[in-house]
């Protein structure tokens, strides 16, 4: 791990390409905010993995988009596990709660996804790295996806990315609001704002993404929109358990995640809603949250689960 480390780097520049990334359609656009707004990115070692806005500009511990990598993949392993179950729940009219019961592999997958996601963690609390142990099955970070052959692992870099570049674009929109004066007296209304800011910023312009590409408007609204489900799933570990229910700081947890999903033109039958309700599912398994719901499709299931969280 000592040569290998996915660790924030100090170029500002790594940073603005990160966001870049994530919508490359408002490339010029994210350029002129940036050169406007010209925050500063100050690298950080603490015990607590955080990307956060001052008046100057970034704040990253220097962990933070390894422990990122880590909820993305383990994340990504809550789609393997659960989303053939709620695919054949909405399929078979069998409710969900039905379909995990009777699963006998459940049990073994689900003891592989917490015990990676307690890695996530161990990497968000520490100063040194070094001496924990990588989980076997999530592959390496690599900081360039043109080097990875494989199509899946390649996805999911990019998801990571995205999920990255959703809290950079959350925090820029603090750095906006602090210099243009405009932060409401309520943080909690900031922090809501900027993650509505962010949200939007990446999705409204897809078709000008897609449109030349020739790539068809929902694929890409899909993808987008399965970073901000790991965002919201980063947002989900990230908080305290004890915070969940909101602060003087955040709305709750499900407020900030409904924000993350709600209003999306996705439909139905989408493969995203499958996504959604297995990540939903994740993190419902993982903090013992009951579920009971009768027998509906993969979207009602995302929503009736959201509520829950
Ligand atoms: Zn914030």
């Amino acid at each position: 791990m000592t040569t290998s480390r996915f660790t924030a780097k100090e170029g500002r520049d790594y940073w603005l390409n990160i966001m870049i990334s994530c919508a490359p359609e408002r490339e010029d656009e994210i350029r002129g905010l940036w050169h406007k707004y010209s925050p500063a990115v100050e690298i950080e070692n603490s015990n607590a993995s955080r990307l956060t806005a001052s008046p100057k500009g970034l704040r990253i511990d220097i962990k933070t988009p390894e422990v990122y990598w880590l909820i993305v993949f383990t994340g990504w392993k809550a789609l393997e596990i659960y989303g053939p179950l709620v695919a054949y729940s909405s399929i078979s009219g069998m409710p969900i709660a039905e379909v995990l019961a009777r699963d006998s592999e459940l049990q073994c997958m689900e003891h592989d996804y917490r015990a990676c996601m307690r890695t996530a963690h161990e990497y968000k609390n520490s100063r040194d790295v070094n001496s924990i142990p990588w989980p076997p099955d999530i592959p390496k970070p690599s900081e360039n996806r043109f080097m990875i052959d494989d199509a899946q692992y390649r996805f999911t870099f990019d998801l990571a990315c995205s999920a990255l570049g959703f809290t950079l674009f959350h925090e820029f929109y603090h750095i906006v609001l602090l210099s243009e004066g405009r932060c409401p007296n309520d943080i909690r209304e900031e922090e809501m704002l900027c993650d509505v800011w962010a949200r939007n910023f990446l999705t409204a312009k897809v078709s000008e993404y897609a449109a030349p590409r020739q790539l068809d408007f929902n694929q890409v609204l899909e993808r987008r929109s399965m970073g901000a489900v790991l965002s919201a799933l980063i947002i989900f570990e990230m908080t305290p358990s004890w915070a969940h229910g909101g602060t003087k700081e955040y709305f709750s947890v499900r407020d900030r995640i409904t924000a993350l999903f709600s209003n999306t033109s996705l439909p139905t039958g989408c493969h995203f809603w499958n996504f959604a309700s297995a990540v939903l599912i994740g993190m419902c398994r993982s903090k013992s949250i009951q579920f009971a719901p009768p027998p509906m499709t993969a979207k009602a299931l995302a929503e009736h689960l959201l509520q829950l969280i």
